[in-house]
Formats: structure tokens, sequence, C-alpha cells
């Protein structure tokens, strides 16, 4: 049977490359669950739903179709780039604070874990909702000056928005989604903390695959 690890953080905390790096040396799949709830915002901004409907928002949930992969296939659409889009940054907190959002994604995820039959899943609420019994939780963070560095290095070449707004941004997403009422971002009782602003990816991982 494959380990379970779970990695939960906030934006910036350096979670998906790690993720990533560390599924790729133990021969495990990856499950990006920041993926999911950013296809079902790409959805509501694009048929114009409202994404503080939480009824409309999951029914857009319940219906898609979404692979997840090297690339990103939203009903049937490459949404690679898409999903990490500007807007869909403003708005996925939204989306993903409505419970009836969480249950359907959650629901899939659960799914997700029981027909690989482990994997390292990524996310806000792994080890404490999703993988409760995962083998090994890891809660990754940085240093909030740190995370705004790393989201701006990853924003798109053509983007306009500047420092100041990415962490305006940056620091409202992580203030919603500590703050919500359905899982709410928070170090699970038994995860072991990572900081990683001062340390490398390849650092990060050793210190990972120490405690496996
Ligand atoms: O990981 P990423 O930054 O791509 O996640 C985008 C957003 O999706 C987060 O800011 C959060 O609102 C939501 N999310 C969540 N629960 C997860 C994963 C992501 O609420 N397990």
């Amino acid at each position: 049977m494959s380990p379970l690890i779970a990695i939960d953080g906030p934006a910036g905390s350096g979670k998906s490359t790690v993720a990533r790096t560390l599924a790729e040396r133990l021969g495990l799949p990856h499950l990006d669950t920041g993926a999911m709830y950013r296809a079902v915002t790409l959805l509501a901004i694009e048929s114009g739903t409202n994404p503080a409907d939480g009824p409309a928002c999951a029914g857009l949930a319940r219906e898609m179709a979404l692979q997840l992969g090297e690339r990103v296939l939203l009903n049937g659409a490459d949404a690679t780039r898409a999903i990490r889009s500007e807007r869909v940054d403003r708005a996925v907190s939204a989306v993903a604070a409505h419970p009836e959002v969480r249950q359907e994604l959650v629901r899939r995820q659960r799914e997700w874990g029981a027909a690989h039959g482990g994997g390292v899943v990524e996310g806000r609420d792994i080890g404490d909702v999703v993988f409760p019994q995962a083998d090994l939780k890891i809660y990754l963070t940085a240093a909030a000056t740190e995370r705004v560095r790393r989201v701006r290095e990853r924003a798109p070449a053509t983007s306009e928005r500047g420092r100041e707004e990415a962490g305006r941004d940056l620091a409202s997403r992580d203030s919603t989604d500590s703050n919500r009422a359905a899982s709410p971002l928070k170090v699970p009782d038994d995860a072991i903390v990572v900081d990683s602003t001062h340390l490398s990816v390849a650092e990060v991982v050793e210190e990972v695959l120490s405690h496996l």
C-alpha cells in the first residue's frame, strides 16, 4: 500500500513544487486540489455565475468534467493557463468558501485517493478534513514577503499587476482561506511544520522525506 502524504499551506509556501518533486521521487501520483477549486471558479466566471452564489457554483462543480495532469482539461477544453489567471486568483477564495462546493470536491478527492491507494495531495484542508488518516501531514509555510515574491515570479510575463497589488491579493486570499467557516486553512494537530523561507526545494523535499 502506498503512503498518503498531505501537504497543506498558504499561497506561495512552495506546496506545488514540493508536492510534485516529492511525488516524482517516490513514484507516487500527485493531486493538486487547488486546481480543482480554480476550475470551478473559471467555470463560474465564464458562465457569468456570481462567485458568491454557493448553490450555483456547486452545480458547476458537480457537472464539470475535469482531468488533471500536465495539462488541465476542463469540460474538454485546455484550461491549463486560464485557471492560473488573475481573475481566477481573485475569485477562487470566495468560491472555495461554500460548503456545498467543498462537499463535491472533497468527494472527488477521496475518490481519487481510494482509486490510487495513496499519493501526494496538496491543498488547504487535506490533513485536517480530506484525509485525516494520512500517513504524513506536512504544513508548509514561508514568510509573507517571500511568498509574495514567489507568487509574483510565477505570474505571467504579460501581467500588469504590480508588486503591491500581488501582495494585497495574496493577503486577501490567505485571510479568506484562514477565516472561512467551512474547513479553514489551519495547521492540522499532528502535522509537521516546515518553514521554507530560507530553504531550497531540494532541502524541503529532504526534510519531508526524513519524516516518512
Ligand atoms: O493551491 P492554490 O493556491 O492553487 O489554491 C487556490 C485556492 O483554492 C486557495 O486560495 C483556496 O481558496 C482554495 N483551496 C481550498 N482548499 C484546498 C485547495 C485550495 O480551499 N484544498
